[in-house]
């Protein structure tokens, strides 16, 4: 496991810094999104130090399957799942990233528009 003491996400997986948790295991925190652009706006991150999805490769598929499923399961927790919701990473500063460390953003509780801007 490695972590990146600079890293918000990183501090956040470590409990240094607050978040309001919705799932936590071995492999994967979930919390709410401190500026959320939806009525329900959740962070699904590896507790690993992957930068971004663009740093994946064939060996994280066990990691990546689990986060979806994690993902998926709050997402019906939240009551968010029978109405439909969005999942989505951003990649690299064009991309809309702000914190280098791969998380997925589940969205609902509202119509999504499509495209995203
Ligand atoms: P990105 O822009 O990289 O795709 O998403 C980063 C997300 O992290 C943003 O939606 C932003 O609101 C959220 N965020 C930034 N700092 C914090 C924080 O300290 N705590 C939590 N819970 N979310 C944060
Ligand atoms: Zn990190």
């Amino acid at each position: 496991m490695t972590a990146d003491p600079e890293c918000l996400f990183c501090r956040i997986a470590a409990g240094e810094i607050p978040a309001t948790l919705v799932h936590e295991d071995e492999q994967v925190l979930a919390f709410r999104d401190i500026a959320p652009r939806a009525p329900t706006h959740i962070l699904l991150i590896p507790r690993d130090h992957i930068r971004s999805a663009a740093e994946l490769t064939d060996a994280h598929a066990p990691l990546v399957g689990h986060l979806f499923a994690v993902a998926a399961q709050v997402a019906r927790d939240q009551g968010v799942a029978e109405a439909g919701y969005r999942l989505v990473t951003n990649i690299g500063s064009g991309g809309g990233q702000t914190v280098d460390h791969l998380h997925v953003h589940l969205l609902g509780g509202r119509p999504m528009t499509w495209p995203p801007g």
